[in-house]
């Protein structure tokens, strides 16, 4: 198994901000896995760091990237798969077999895993939609199956993420449709994002904000002015004000406080509390540590 030590993950992170981080390992299957968790007390499993902001200043711990464990198989309608292979690839892979309910994952780059712990979603459609089980890990449990029910899913989370519960591999139920419909789904997605969110040659993380209950982040930022904000290398982006994106020399903590600012500003205003979408690896650099526990990301 691939293991590396101060390995820079930068340009690794959809935000192309990041540090060293002390040891990495790459598992490609269940096996290597098992050995991590008998090697190692303690670790944090991470997919395509695609809604992961990284500390400028790196992270003294273990980090698990599953970006290896790619083995999936279809039989009929059934899709299992490990936690590592991307959305894009596997939505592309059961289009062709004329499998409807992963259009939505064509066009944005998590892991299977990361869209199970994080209840990804987009274009009316969310991971839970199709979810049946999944095999997880965690210290105190050790292994063991998780259903639909028992994951808890609701908008943007799963059990998972309040247990630290690990994603090693999920099952999916697709629908059987024309093959021509499932692609034309998919373009229609990929339209969309090429029309109104920036790509990923703007370096960004998606939405940065969840949207409030009977609200649209995006709406309140823009309201309260923060398309005009920015902070070193990192800025509002001009079409959406959901999004931030780094100009490539915005550091991690360029990006907390703007966030940080974000949200004082849409308080200010509206009175309502932004939760961040986006997740923290980090811990070294003190202010962004303050920033974090002011925004509550996790
Ligand atoms: C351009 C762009 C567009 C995006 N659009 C959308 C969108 O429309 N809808 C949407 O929902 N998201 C979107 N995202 C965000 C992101 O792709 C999703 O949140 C995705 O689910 C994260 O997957 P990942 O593998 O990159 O996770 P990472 O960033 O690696 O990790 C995110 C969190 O998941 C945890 N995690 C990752 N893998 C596992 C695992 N196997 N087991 C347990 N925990 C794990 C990590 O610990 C971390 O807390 C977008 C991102 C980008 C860059």
């Amino acid at each position: 198994m691939r293991v590396e030590e101060d390995f820079d993950v930068k340009n690794l992170t959809s935000f192309k901000t990041g540090g060293k981080i002390k040891k990495v390992y790459f598992p490609s299957n269940l096996d290597d896995f098992v050995e991590i968790t008998n090697t190692e007390s303690d670790f944090q499993v991470f997919g395509n760091l695609s809604n992961t902001l990284v500390s400028s200043d790196g992270y003294d711990g273990v980090v698990v990237l599953t970006t290896q464990m790619t083995d999936f198989s279809v039989e009929g309608t059934r899709v299992k798969t490990d936690c590592g292979l991307k959305g894009p690839k596997l939505s592309q892979v059961v289009a062709e077999d004329g499998l409807s309910g992963m259009e939505f994952m064509v066009a944005f780059p998590g892991t299977v895993g990361g869209e199970v712990f994080m209840n990804a979603g987009a274009h009316g459609q969310t991971i839970s939609d199709i979810f049946v089980s999944a095999t997880c890990w965690s210290r105190s449990r050790g292994g063991f199956t998780l259903t639909k029910e028992e994951m808890e899913f609701s908008y943007r989370t799963s059990i998972c993420q309040r247990e630290n519960y690990v994603v090693l591999a999920a099952e999916f139920e697709l629908t059987p449709a024309l093959q021509e419909e499932i692609k034309a789904k998919m373009q229609e997605n990929l339209n969309f994002r090429h029309a109104k969110q920036p790509s990923l040659a703007l370096p960004n993380c998606g939405s940065v904000f969840r949207n409030p209950e009977g609200d649209s982040a995006g709406r309140l930022l823009e309201a309260a002015g923060a398309k005009q904000f920015k902070i070193g290398g990192a800025r509002v982006w001009e079409n959406h004000a959901n999004f931030i994106v780094n100009d490539r020399a915005g550091t991690s903590a360029d990006i907390l406080e703007l966030m940080y600012n974000m949200y004082k500003v849409v308080k200010e205003k509206f009175n309502i509390e932004l939760k961040p979408e986006v997740r923290f690896l980090g811990g070294n650099n003190e202010k962004e540590v303050e920033l974090c526990s002011q925004l509550k990301i996790i």
